[in-house]
């Protein structure tokens, strides 16, 4: 049988010789997956409104996004790929709502993460943008709900494809399965680039009476880098 619990000399041991940061191999910060130094690398915008840059951005109101999607904070979102390592979007979640702005809440009602299909999820076993959803949550105090939002197509990845091809892959791949009339909504994810999947999700929001959409990723590509 395999024991679950720790032998006293790997604590120890995990108390004398902190675990490495994951992101860079090379900090060690109090047992935290990612050391504070690599937090302080990563660029930050101006956490202003750039929902007229954002190449899909039909239904959506208004994008913010924390950090610029440089190496640096890819290597930390890359994390997120892991479950053991995927706190690290909560993490990300509250620095992100805390650069936002602490007070700041556009009154809104609901923070929704953008869903995983359930092949993905099932797969990966957990929704990263969940995890971010409930960093943001744990500053701006805004509910999550994870239950309005349905993938209810697979799309493969959208790395290959171009601008029309990802809106077409997108086209009514998500599904709205709760009431949302007259509601203020913020749609979370990772990573914003061209907007598809954002604005698939807000335009069914909106045709379901939502009265509000805004986009809120941890990350954006400099402007002029998305593709
Ligand atoms: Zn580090």
């Amino acid at each position: 049988m395999i024991s679950v619990l720790k032998s006293p000399i790997h604590v120890l041991s995990e108390w004398m010789y902190p675990p490495t940061c994951k992101a860079c191999g090379l900090g060690r910060d109090g047992g935290n997956l990612v050391c504070s130094k690599c937090y302080e690398n990563l660029s930050l915008t101006n956490f202003s409104n750039w929902i007229d840059t954002v190449s899909c951005r039909d239904g959506i109101d208004e994008a913010y996004s924390c950090w610029f999607f440089d190496k640096e904070l890819q290597q930390v979102i890359h994390l997120l790929k892991y479950s053991d390592y995927a706190r690290v979007g909560t993490q990300l979640g509250t620095l992100t709502a805390q650069n936002i702005g602490t007070d700041y809440n556009g009154n809104i009602d609901m923070l929704i993460p953008i869903p995983l299909h359930s092949i993905k999820k099932r797969k990966r076993g957990y929704n990263q943008a969940d995890f971010i959803a409930k960093g943001i949550s744990q500053i701006w105090g805004i509910p999550v709900r994870t239950d309005v939002l349905r993938r209810s197509k697979f799309t493969e990845s959208q790395t290959t494809l171009n601008k029309d091809e990802r809106i077409q892959n997108m086209a009514d791949a998500i599904k709205i399965v709760k009431d949302v009339r007259g509601k203020s909504c913020a749609l979370i994810d990772d990573v914003l680039t061209t907007g598809s999947t954002m604005s698939s999700a807000a335009s069914a929001l909106k045709k379901r009476g939502a009265d509000k959409v805004i986009a809120i990723t941890c990350a954006t590509p400099r402007p002029g880098e998305s593709s």
